[in-house]
């Protein structure tokens, strides 16, 4: 599956807010989002006519970034949403966040959701016992993902334990640290995800 490689720190000063997608720089003074909090280009420091639908737009790109997602993807998880019973805004942040490469940085094993994103797409990951290695696989109720024996003592990993405390815990799994395991008790309501985004905007976008 693509995904984007561009400049990420151009992103979150586009979205004019921190989305956190490098890890421990995010915490720094380095962050560019405090350095230049405008956005970027040569019309960065402009006015912009603040339309609803560019409000929407805005928020819908907000998302898609945070949980590094492509248009084309990002869509089609709006319309299972649509499809589903209940909250279509709700339903679409539960897809987002039960991704595995989602799950694995929320459990605090990895610094930001691209770095999540590589582990489970090198395999380190198991779902169940079985390998995974797609970073869009999604996690249901009573999974359990583990790391590869040969994997527990990767630096990265231990790095992104240790350094990792201030992000608060998610409700809806068991993480086990030290066994390097995760056990998901529950996919997550509204007000278990932490996400900044008002989905409801990203509904109005899509249902036009
Ligand atoms: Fe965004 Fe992190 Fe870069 Fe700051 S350091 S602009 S929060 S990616």
């Amino acid at each position: 599956m693509a995904r984007y490689t561009g400049p990420v720190c151009k992103l979150c000063r586009r979205e004019r807010t921190k989305l956190f997608l490098k890890g421990a720089r995010c915490e720094s003074s380095k962050c560019a989002v405090e350095r230049k909090p405008y956005p970027p280009g040569e019309h960065g420091r402009g006015r912009i006519r603040e339309t609803q639908y560019l409000i929407q737009l805005r928020e819908k790109q907000k998302a898609r970034r945070i949980y590094g997602v492509l248009e084309k993807q990002f869509r089609g998880y709006y319309k299972e949403a649509a499809r589903q019973k209940g909250i279509t805004g709700e339903n679409l942040l539960r897809i987002l966040e039960s991704r595995l490469d989602n799950v694995v940085y929320r459990a605090r094993f990895a610094e930001s959701r691209a770095q999540a994103r590589q582990l489970v797409s090198h395999g380190h990951f198991r779902v169940n016992g079985r390998r995974v290695t797609i970073p869009s696989y999604r996690v249901r109720t009573d999974d359990v993902v583990t790391l590869k024996d040969r994997s527990k003592g990767m630096i990265a990993i231990q790095h992104a334990v240790d350094t990792s405390g201030q992000r608060s815990p998610v409700e809806w799994m068991d993480v086990d640290a030290d066994a390097r395991k995760i056990t998901i008790t529950s996919l997550p309501s509204r007000v278990q995800i932490d996400t900044q985004v008002q989905e409801q905007l990203i509904v109005e976008l899509y249902s036009k």
